[in-house]
């Protein structure tokens, strides 16, 4: 299996996303769809994690906790977890002006008049 991942870097900090997932097998397209397994930590805005998990929730009252476990290999074909960052770019904040466009009505004459 091989995912193909970019890295942003922010200023500070960065963030790994993913871009294309090559599956070894169709369980694994179906562990990835269902999220049993992912690449990254689960439900984070910003994920640092290079690793693809499998995860457990503990569903406590006060919201559920999520633990992960990183693999190496495919549980259902045993093909190696291949993670490759194809992309790195730098996100870079710049002001822009922004100029709004309007509408100019003006008089022009005409030959012909308008018949009633
Ligand atoms: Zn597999």
């Amino acid at each position: 299996m091989l995912i193909k991942t970019k890295t942003i870097l922010h200023d500070g900090f960065y963030e790994l996303r993913t871009l294309d997932i090559e599956f070894c097998c169709n369980p694994m397209g179906q562990a990835f769809n269902n999220r049993f397994i992912d690449f990254g930590e689960y439900d984070m805005a910003c994920n640092m994690n290079n690793d693809v998990n499998v995860y457990h929730c503990d569903p406590y009252p006060e919201g559920p906790c999520w633990a992960q476990m990183p693999i190496k290999l495919c549980p259902f074909c045993g093909e190696a977890i291949m993670i490759e960052n194809i992309k790195t770019v730098k996100l870079v904040a710049r002001k822009e002006k922004v100029t709004a466009e309007r509408t100019v009505y003006s008089e022009e004459p005409i030959k012909k008049r308008i018949e009633e």
